[in-house]
């Protein structure tokens, strides 16, 4: 391996340690930030999910609350139970983890979900905020590879940055923050034609496809920053990612790894937007 390992764990903590002590800034201040989750039905995978993202909230010392509900749940009684948390003072932070079951709008959840406590940052007008460049709560995953990348002294302006794959939770936005900080960016998807040829352009190549081991070294410039979101099993049954790491690795010049690499980092950027959301009321609230 000739890539050096950008360590999503490691980033990840000394991210986490610096929340912690901001969070004991708000308590001191008389605002414990508080996140509440909303977990529909009992998928086995949003559940470890969710556990997940409770111990991340306790270990920084926040509030989180869970709030279960049956797969039988009409959508008019989930928008209620979000109405309710909108309303609530100690809760800074609202997150409905998807998928929702079918007869519900995931649309109406996330327009229903206040934009000032939409910290995954999905509500339109938080992604139109995010497209004009105003400082708003940026989508957790593509928000923690920007800080991963800055972490990592990695320039960004004047770079060619190519995302593989166009989702609305990670490929659309993670382009948009990396346009905001002056890449030139290229989005590429199932329809693109001769992917290889425009992956091979990329100093900066995300991969967010879903596809196991995908990228091989075939769609890598050499010396590229390669950042892998994908969350896979391979054909053993174990965890990777959408790059074929061990191939990649002798090419690339900075790689992500799977485990261990953006993942953390997603986690960490929901407790970051929380947070951030409960500085946000202690300043309107001095404001008063
Ligand atoms: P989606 O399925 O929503 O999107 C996948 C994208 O990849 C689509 O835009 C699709 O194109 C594109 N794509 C699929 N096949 C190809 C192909 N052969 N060539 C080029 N493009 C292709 O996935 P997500 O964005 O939600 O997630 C992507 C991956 O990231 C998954 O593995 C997911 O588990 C993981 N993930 C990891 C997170 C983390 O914290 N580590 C967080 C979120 C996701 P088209 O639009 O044309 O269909």
């Amino acid at each position: 391996m000739t890539a050096k390992l950008i360590d999503g764990k490691k980033i990840a903590q000394a991210t986490r340690e610096n929340l912690k002590k901001e969070v004991e800034e708000l308590i001191e201040a008389g605002i414990k930030p508080g996140l509440a989750v909303i977990l529909v039905g009992d998928n086995q995978a949003s559940r470890t999910y969710v556990t997940s993202k409770q111990k991340s909230c306790k270990a920084i010392g926040m509030e989180s609350i869970l709030i279960e509900l049956p797969e039988s749940i009409t959508e008019n009684e989930l928008l209620q139970h979000i109405e309710e948390l909108n309303n609530r003072d100690d809760i800074h932070g609202i997150l409905v983890q998807l998928p929702l079951p079918k007869h519900i709008s995931d649309k109406k959840v996330i327009e229903t979900i206040s934009p000032e406590k939409d910290v995954d940052g999905f509500h339109p007008i938080n992604i139109g905020k995010m497209m004009t460049g105003q400082d708003t709560f940026f989508p957790c995953t593509p928000f923690g590879i920007m800080e991963m990348l800055k972490y990592e002294g990695i320039t960004i302006a004047g770079k060619n940055a190519v995302i593989v794959g166009r989702s609305n939770i990670v490929g659309k936005p993670m382009g948009q923050l990396l346009l905001n900080d002056n890449a030139t960016v290229t989005y590429t998807h199932s329809k693109t034609k001769d992917l290889a040829s425009c992956t091979k352009e990329a100093d900066i190549l995300v991969a967010a496809i879903g596809k196991a081991k995908m990228i091989t070294s075939e769609y890598v410039k050499e010396g590229a920053t390669v950042i892998d979101v994908g969350m896979n099993r391979d054909e053993n049954g174990k965890l990777c990612g959408d790059v074929d790491f061990a191939d990649v690795s002798n090419k690339a010049g900075h790689i992500t790894p799977v485990p261990g690499g953006v993942g953390p980092m997603t986690i960490t950027m929901l407790l970051y937007n929380t947070v951030k959301s409960a500085k946000n009321k202690l300043n309107h609230r001095n404001q008063e």
